[in-house]
């Protein structure tokens, strides 16, 4: 994957993945993302390529992960926050039925044509709090915005989400970072979002509200099943 050059002077993995080499990331898309990549998420991710804050984008296999995802769990009603030039807003739209939905906010709009919120998403979700008809009405929840927020973003959402529905966290391994060392030099914005990042990990793993999966894939997503 392309990488910019402040990210070679760092000790940061090279590739958005994980995984151990680029070889092995660079198979796995090869292999089995690219040639099933409908025409649409590839047209658009090939012009999010050449946008300044293409870093934010999620990778081509995490949005093939959530679209089987979404599929497996039947989502009809769903709801992202933190849309950029909509590759993930893209995976969810094409796997849900012809009556799904889904609510989307950021705080930039490009153009979509769908719910769309622009505006910072937290006053949005505290007035659908506060209007009482949207809980427990939401089957899967992708959260890809303002890490900072997270948990902010969790103590609302775990209302909106229904009992058995997902949420998902995205970045919650953040480059790699959650396990740098103290002095490592990482670059500003990871350093700062590094600790909202470890204390959301650290409380998803004890709220006994939710059921929680962290998985490996892009830059790490947390799944939390709300169990009641
Ligand atoms: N899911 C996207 C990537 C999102 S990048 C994709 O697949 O491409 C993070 C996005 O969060 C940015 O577009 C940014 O504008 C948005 N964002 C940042 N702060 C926000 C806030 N407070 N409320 C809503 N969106 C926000
Ligand atoms: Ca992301």
């Amino acid at each position: 994957m392309a990488t910019n050059g402040e990210a070679g002077r760092h000790q940061e993995v090279g590739h958005k993945s994980l995984l151990q080499s680029d070889a092995l990331y660079q198979y796995i898309l090869e292999t089995s993302v690219y040639p099933r990549e409908p025409e649409a998420m590839k047209e658009l991710r090939e012009i999010t390529a050449n946008h300044p804050w293409n870093i934010m984008t999620t990778s081509a296999d995490e949005g093939q992960f959530l679209n089987m995802l979404l599929k497996l769990i039947n989502a009809k009603n769903t709801m992202e926050i933190g849309v950029y030039t909509g590759y993930s807003l893209l995976a969810t739209a094409l796997a849900l039925p012809h009556d799904g939905k889904i609510l989307a906010m950021d705080i930039n709009r490009e153009n979509y044509e769908i719910e769309f919120k622009e505006g910072p998403a937290l006053p949005v979700l505290d007035q659908m709090i506060q209007d009482g008809k949207y809980q427990g009405s939401y089957d899967f929840i992708f959260v890809d915005a303002d890490k900072d927020n997270y948990l902010n973003y969790h103590k609302r959402l775990i209302d909106l989400v229904k009992v058995g529905g997902l949420i998902g966290y995205d970045n919650t391994l953040w480059n790699g970072s959650v396990v740098a060392p103290a002095d490592a030099p990482l670059r500003k914005y990871v350093r700062y979002y590094r600790d909202f990042v470890l204390e959301l990990n650290k409380e998803l793993a004890a709220d006994p509200r939710i059921e929680i999966c962290q998985l490996p894939v892009g830059d790490g997503i947390t799944l939390c099943r709300r169990v009641y």
